[in-house]
């Protein structure tokens, strides 16, 4: 683990690269990846989008670069915190351990579920489309990932349900069923976990529908 911070922020850096090295029991995973990882405290929003070249939106707090083994940190208030880290950690141990691009909702959640990021899911209750029946499928998930703040929130929120829900079909083999849900080849897996999902969603919220792609 190297970190790296500008002078006012060296202490900030030292807990949180403590935080990351002790990281483990992520869903389906357990302990991170051995492997280097580089974390960059960015203590402003211009610095921050300049080290993640400005292409990610202006909500974004945290950037994880699995190839590179990098996790950027706005931390302009204090603290972006250990849940913002564990999200980004979260998109490094799934990536580095299934190996491959995974939908981008299935990326997100799993993050989102590795740092227990359940207030997300307030966004449900308060979400005047979802309440008026507005249904979405895992594409349109995706799209509201990209999107705007509020479709984001709601993206994530989603996403979240989605990968709970799949940890929640295969719970005595989550480790391999990380695998196969995230991969390529997830249709068996997914959408069984999708159904689920679909009756959830539809329980709680009526709107969530799943592709059965
Ligand atoms: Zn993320």
């Amino acid at each position: 683990m190297t970190a790296i911070a500008w002078p006012t922020q060296e202490g900030l850096a030292t807990s949180l690269a403590e935080v990351a090295d002790h990281a483990r029991d992520f869903p389906g995973i357990g302990a991170m990846p051995d492997r280097p990882i580089r974390l960059i405290l960015a203590p402003t929003r211009a610095q921050y989008d300049s080290l993640t070249r400005g292409r990610l939106p202006l909500w974004s707090e945290g950037a994880a670069f699995p190839d590179a083994g990098t996790i950027v940190l706005l931390t302009a208030h204090q603290p972006s915190g250990p849940s913002v880290l564990r999200h980004e950690l979260g998109h490094l141990a799934l990536r580095w351990h299934v190996g491959r691009y995974v939908p981008l909702w299935f990326e997100e959640g799993y993050a989102a579920v590795a740092a227990q990021e359940w207030d997300r899911l307030d966004a449900l209750r308060l979400n005047w489309q979802l309440a008026r029946g507005v249904r979405m499928d895992l594409d349109d998930v995706d799209r509201a990932l990209r999107g705007a703040r509020g479709d984001a929130e709601t993206g994530y929120a989603l996403a979240t349900t989605a990968v709970l829900l799949l940890e929640r079909a295969r719970p005595t083999t989550s480790r391999k069923a990380t695998s196969s849900c995230a991969g390529s080849a997830m249709s068996a897996h997914a959408t069984a976990g999708c159904r689920g999902w679909r009756r959830s969603a539809s329980s709680g919220w009526r709107s969530a529908r799943c592709s059965s792609r």
